[in-house]
């Protein structure tokens, strides 16, 4: 494959344009949550540090079970990317935030989400971001909102 020269059209491969996997066994409670609006994450009953994304065990050297607990979905902008191209062809909804979202009930935690609503387009770093679910016909995403942001405010 040749390197596009700049102002070319690179068409990719078609890719299917689907929902996230929700059928994961490993995953149901957090989707299970997500459909209710709510958000729960897994955590170590030994030493009660949360683990996301969930793997087969802790460092605390734990190896059963995690618990599945429910967190308020507040927290603070850690960073963000804007895409304005779709990622894949056929994509849609764009363009969009990817948010970084470090979560006031788990610490630890920076969870990938999308960020919604009134100024989700310029984002300020540090700010304080609330749940705020989006609904599609197949699924629930857990994505947030900016708290208290002012329209009129000038974006930074
Ligand atoms: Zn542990």
């Amino acid at each position: 494959m040749t390197e596009p020269t700049r102002g070319e059209t690179v068409v990719a491969p078609a890719v299917p344009d689907h929902p996230p996997a929700t059928d994961l066994p490993d995953l149901q409670p957090f989707w299970d949550a997500a459909g209710r609006g709510e958000l729960v994450l897994p955590r170590c009953p030994e030493c009660e540090s949360w683990q996301w994304y969930p793997g087969p065990g802790c460092p605390c050297g734990h190896t059963g079970e995690f618990e599945w607990c429910g967190v308020r979905g507040t927290g603070v902008l850690y960073t963000f990317t804007r895409v304005e191209r779709a990622f894949l062809p056929g994509g849609s909804g764009r363009p969009y935030t990817v948010a970084l979202v470090e979560l006031d009930d788990a610490r630890g935690v920076r969870l990938v989400t999308d960020l919604v609503g009134p100024g989700s387009d310029a984002p300020r770093i540090g700010a304080r971001v609330t749940l705020s679910p989006s609904v599609f016909d197949t699924h629930t995403l857990p994505t947030f909102a900016l708290v208290g942001h002012d329209e009129e405010a000038a974006p930074r």
